[in-house]
């Protein structure tokens, strides 16, 4: 049995005041026996937010980790730095880190290696554009993306990771994917993976993310291979982040 997670991206939003806040509406929730929560700030915001969650079961991850262990690489943070800090879990192949920051899945894939080497679980993100899902393309780029991390991680390594399934179209518009249109993506991811070893597949969290809300996480969680979700705006409204959590536990 799979245990439920529930991701909080926060993306390049907050202040020291709001940050606060938030750590404090965290610090409020109750746990669920059968699903994990976990937050993934800024950068600058990880020491405060680690600490602030200490006493709680909530985990710290971060957005970007670099694929280089140290040296000469301006504006980078190893993963050797995140763990250091106390971060649980790192996503990497995030669809505004592809679009917009030119991350391929080369790349990608070099960050969960790089990731998992300092015992991080990477978050790893696939989806399709509104594009590629209308040219019938979704089900072939999902498993390019996630063949590209198990070529050079090897399928072992699922077992120390969570895949998100995250339609761009979807991401941060207030368009959700069906349940049925996700869990037909989750399946198949499953079934990629489970060709390699059912054992990995059984055990791998997959969680979905596009515009989760309080009103849609329910009946998303209900399908049988959504384990959880990764949330974007929603995560920045306590009050709906904890609807989400509460909808996964
Ligand atoms: C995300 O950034 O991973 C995300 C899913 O965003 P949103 O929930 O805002 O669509």
């Amino acid at each position: 049995m799979r245990r439920g997670l529930v991701v909080g991206n926060w993306k390049m939003h907050g202040s020291k005041a709001s940050v606060a806040e938030l750590v404090t509406g965290l610090k409020r929730l109750t746990s669920h026996a059968d699903a994990d929560l976990a937050v993934c700030p800024p950068y600058v915001f990880i020491p405060s937010v680690v600490d602030g969650l200490a006493a709680t079961d909530i985990t710290v991850g971060a957005q970007n980790v670099s694929d280089q262990a140290e040296g000469a690489f301006t504006g980078e943070v190893s993963a050797g730095m995140l763990a250091e800090f106390g971060c649980r879990y790192v996503i990497v192949g995030h669809s505004e880190r592809r679009t917009l920051f030119a991350d391929s899945d080369k790349l990608v894939a070099a960050k969960f290696v790089a990731a998992q080497q300092v015992g991080l679980t990477p978050i790893l993100c696939v989806g399709e554009s509104l594009a590629q899902r209308e040219a019938g393309e979704t089900l072939t780029l999902v498993e390019e993306q996630l063949l590209a991390v198990i070529d050079s991680a090897g399928i072992q390594a699922l077992s120390k990771a969570v895949v998100a399934y995250e339609p761009i179209w979807a991401i941060g518009t207030g368009k959700t994917a069906s349940p049925e249109q996700a869990q037909q993506v989750h399946a198949h991811i499953r079934q990629v993976v489970a060709k390699a070893s059912s054992t990995v597949a059984a055990g791998l969290q997959i969680l979905y993310g596009g515009s989760v809300k309080a009103d849609n996480a329910a009946e998303l969680f209900a399908n049988q291979d959504i384990d959880g979700a990764l949330v974007g705006g929603a995560s920045l409204q306590i009050e709906d982040f904890a609807a989400i959590y509460n909808a996964a536990g």
